[in-house]
């Protein structure tokens, strides 16, 4: 479900997109037919059914995606034939509620009516019911280019007999009715838009079709609802346990339980094919689906605690015999959800409080509408959507200003539009039908020509793609970096600064294109990065495989990065690795480095045989029939990446980091080779250079704890004498006490020595005076610090307080405070105020005892 090397998808909303690479002409498909079942999901970009999903009944976040597919194979006459055929004479479905859409033509595209697609639909429907569509919804385009063509779709009619008397399907197909449905879509794919708009044949015919399970469910269960087929009743019945609202009574229930029920797949699926919610991207379009869920369930089932982890049980049971890694990562999925759905919930608390105090506010100055921005900074900082806030404003009887609102939401969409400016060139094909080799394995260098390119722009800065015929470039993959090097002939050198791996093509980024793109030229991978990069990823699967012999058989990996200079490693685990189990993993990664185990290296095994060898397979990784394994000694792992030849070549391996990056996922980063060595230099010499610091004789600990004694003595004889300091202090205050009205004032600075003991100071002046105020500043680690003092008598005849003189004095010292009426102290910024300040307090004291 989660996609990975597509700059252009997050995750997968259709069934086409892991053959992308097939359609594109960037790989040879293996089977020519195929036939399959795919997790989708339409949230975020061109598909997103977001909104709709729970209000209607036949749209899901998450649903499972049937197709069968062509590549250069059969064509429409069978793909009509036998979709036909499947759901008539296999699934038996009835004939009377079925009917097809064609593409009508278009003029834009100079495109006729598919004729052909008619035809054969004419075979099995009556003309009435084959139905012409328009472009919007019977032309497939991948994107503004690439493949495309004319699609046929089959609508199901699930109304009443007595309404489809009434009404006859035809007139309801396409336009929305919540009766009348798509089921299955078949792509009929035989052109190629270019940048200019223009079409082109495509030289292989294919087909693509999608039929989603959950309708056909619905068909064939002859239900009104997607929600009450057996995929979803039986988590309805458990929200409605957990709830004590009746599924079916409600409309808001209605809509909430279904919502809850269609996010709770999403976010578990997501998270076990390894996308886990979080504050960017990917992870934070399931976070925000997850918060839709536990705002409706908050909103109108009156959740008021975590629920949603509650129902994966109920999940597993329905789904896990078809999906077993929903098991496998149960404890995973569970902690993360709960944690979640906590935090969001503290989050939605925080928010409601302080609405609030704005409905507060709005009613007090008598007003109706809420001001636009601050329902956008509800959405922005708590995840409030506009329709929450509106809700609970509408229970107050006030409405918030959506002009404002859409203003502002406006404005951060041109924002994100802006910071993500790509300008993606046409392919200059230079070579037709040349399929990428890549012998980086072996070769860092070798002979090659180009065979496409294009250009790029990112932010008006310019760069071009270029795709060879073979290449020793490792491009971008699997976590681990792409290489750089060059390519040059005798008249020119190009550097190339990165390379990618996109839809299955390794594409060399350079910043100029050579002058002469049809010339051969000699490539050159840069070793020294390769060379600690291959020692950074091999040491990636030691680590792995250590970590598994010291935590146990549970850490999984759940993300990588394999970079020259260090590598770091994501994986389930649930506590924190202890400094004794790093030091035991980092033992027996040295130990294996030591080792030197030859790598053994099985490329073309087919993927059954790796299972036997007891390869490590990572869920939510795409593999095909057939994989490379990678062995050092028990280390067995799938991987496409670059590795050493043994094991010794890595010199020396070291844990850097630990840390938690999510609830039930730890990080380690690690450094290997030279670099190692370095850190462990570093470290002697700051250990040495820390012993001639402290004089030791290569005894630091010792030195240290010497140190450590010696301060706490040395406190120790301070604190007596600053205590008989203080006597001599505090005589010397009294001594200063003038007369005023009957009252003594003392107005001081006291020694910085003594900035810690002025509340004891304070507290001694009022027992000796029976009617005084103390005004006492001191500079206490180099910032200002004020305390008033006052006797009773003055608070109660006087009628006023040591706030009051604190409150009014701190502003010269650029600061604030406050106390009890008779004793308050204040803190500040401005140590050069405090003289003035004292000065200040000293004049208010006197206006007031007068
Ligand atoms: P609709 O118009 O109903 O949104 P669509 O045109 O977006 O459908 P396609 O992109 O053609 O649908 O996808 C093929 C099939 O996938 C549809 O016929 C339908 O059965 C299913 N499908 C599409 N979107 C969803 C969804 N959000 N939830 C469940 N099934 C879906
Ligand atoms: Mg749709």
């Amino acid at each position: 479900m989660v996609v990975k090397n597509d700059p252009t998808l997050m995750f997968t909303n259709a069934g086409m997109n892991q053959f992308k690479d097939i359609f594109l002409g960037n790989s040879k498909p293996v089977d020519l037919r195929v036939a399959d079942s795919q997790k989708c999901l339409r949230v975020s970009g061109k598909h997103n059914d977001l909104e709709e999903v729970g209000h209607d009944t036949y749209h899901h976040t998450m649903f499972e995606m049937l197709g069968n597919w062509s590549f250069g194979d059969y064509f429409k006459k069978e793909a009509i034939d036998w979709a036909w055929e499947y759901l008539t004479s296999v699934l038996k479905i009835d004939k009377s509620r079925l009917y097809s859409t064609v593409f009508e033509g278009d003029k834009d595209l100079k495109l006729d009516k598919d004729n052909e697609a008619y035809d054969y639909w004419a075979k099995h429907l009556p003309k009435d019911r084959i139905i012409n569509g328009n472009r919007k919804d019977n032309f497939w385009e991948m994107g503004d280019v690439g493949p495309c063509g004319p699609c046929s779709e089959i609508h199901a009619d699930l109304r009443s007999d007595e309404e489809r008397k009434v009404i006859d399907g035809s007139k309801l197909v396409n336009k929305d009715h919540p009766q009348v449905i798509e089921i299955w879509n078949l792509v009929f794919m035989q052109f190629n838009r270019k940048t200019n708009g223009e079409l082109e044949n495509l030289p292989q015919k294919h087909v693509d079709t999608g039929m989603g399970f959950e309708r056909l469910c619905r068909l064939i269960q002859g239900k009104s609802s997607n929600y009450d087929t057996d995929i979803f009743t039986p988590i309805i019945r458990e929200i409605e346990k957990l709830s004590n609202f009746k599924y079916g009574e409600n409309e808001d229930v209605d809509v909430a339980m279904r919502v809850v029920s269609d996010h709770l797949r999403t976010i578990a699926f997501s998270i076990t094919d390894g996308q886990l919610p979080s504050n960017n991207k990917a992870g934070y379009v399931i976070r925000r689906i997850l918060r839709r869920a536990v705002r409706y369930g908050y909103t109108f089932l009156k959740f008021r605690e975590s629920f949603i982890y509650k129902l994966l049980p109920v999940l597993i049971e329905t789904m896990g015999e078809a999906y077993p890694e929903l098991e496998n990562s149960k404890v995973l999925i569970s902690k993360v959800v709960k944690e979640e759905e906590e935090s969001f919930l503290r989050t939605l608390s925080t928010g409601i409080n302080m609405l609030d105090k704005i409905i507060k506010e709005t009613k007090e100055n008598n007003y109706k509408v809420v001001n636009g921005k601050i329902a956008f900074e509800l959405y922005d900082t708590y995840g409030f959507p506009l329709d929450l806030t509106e809700l609970i404003l509408s229970e107050n009887g006030l409405v918030a200003n959506r002009q404002e609102f859409n203003k502002e939401m406006d404005a951060q969409k041109q924002r994100a539009r802006n910071a993500a400016n790509v300008e993606t060139g046409d392919w200059v094909v230079l070579a037709e039908d040349d399929i990428e080799e890549f012998i980086g394995y072996d070769y860092l260098e070798t002979e090659l020509f180009i065979t496409r390119y294009r250009k790029v722009t990112v932010k008006k800065k310019s760069l071009y793609q270029l795709v060879f015929n073979i290449t020793p470039f490792y491009g971008e993959s699997g976590g681990q970096i792409g290489d750089s090097g060059f390519i040059y002939n005798e008249n020119e050198k190009i550097k190339i600064i990165d390379t990618k791996k996109e839809n299955n093509l390794i594409i060399h980024l350079s910043k100029e294109l050579p002058k002469d793109v049809n010339a051969k030229f000699t490539a050159e991978v840069d070793k020294e990065k390769r060379q600690s990069v291959a020692c950074n990823h091999t040491s990636t699967h030691l680590l792995h495989e250590a970590l598994r012999s010291v935590l146990g058989e549970h850490v999984e990996q759940k993300g990588s990065l394999v970079h020259y200079d260090y590598l770091r490693f994501d994986f389930a685990h649930f506590e924190k690795v202890s400094n004794e189990q790093i030091e035991q993993v980092e033992r027996m990664v040295n130990r294996k480095i030591r080792a030197n185990y030859f790598l053994e290296e099985k490329r073309e095994t087919p993927i059954s045989k790796a299972k036997e060898l007891g390869a490590m397979m990572l869920f939510g990784e795409k593999y095909g029939d057939l994989v490379r394994v990678v062995k050092y000694g028990d280390s067995i792992e799938l991987c496409g990446g670059t590795h050493v030849k043994s094991s010794g070549e890595i010199g020396l391996f070291k844990i850097i980091s630990e840390s938690s990056i999510a609830s039930g996922i730890r990080r380690i980063e690690a450094i290997t080779g030279e670099k190692a060595v370095d850190h462990i230099l570093d470290q002697e010499r700051l250990i040495n250079d820390l012993d001639s610091m402290l004089k030791g004789n290569n005894d630091i600990r010792k030195s240290i704890d010497n140190l450590i004694q010696n301060n706490s003595k040395l406190n120790k004889d301070l604190d007596i004498i600053k205590q008989n300091f203080i006597n001599i202090e505090k005589r010397d205050l009294i001594d200063s006490a003038e007369d005023f009205n009957n009252t003594k004032i003392i107005v001081e600075r006291i020694k910085p020595i003594l900035g810690d003991k002025l509340k004891d100071i304070c507290f001694s002046i009022k027992k000796e005076f029976t009617s005084v105020v103390a005004i006492l500043a001191a500079e206490v680690n180099n910032k200002p610090q004020i305390a008033v003092v006052m006797s009773d008598d003055i608070i109660k005849d006087k009628k006023f307080t040591a706030v009051e003189v604190i409150r009014d004095c701190a502003k010269e010292i650029q600061g604030g405070g406050g106390g009890q009426p008779f004793f308050a102290t204040a803190g500040g910024k401005n140590l050069n105020g405090l003289d003035k300040a004292l000065h200040r307090a000293k004049l208010f004291v006197e206006d007031k005892l007068n």
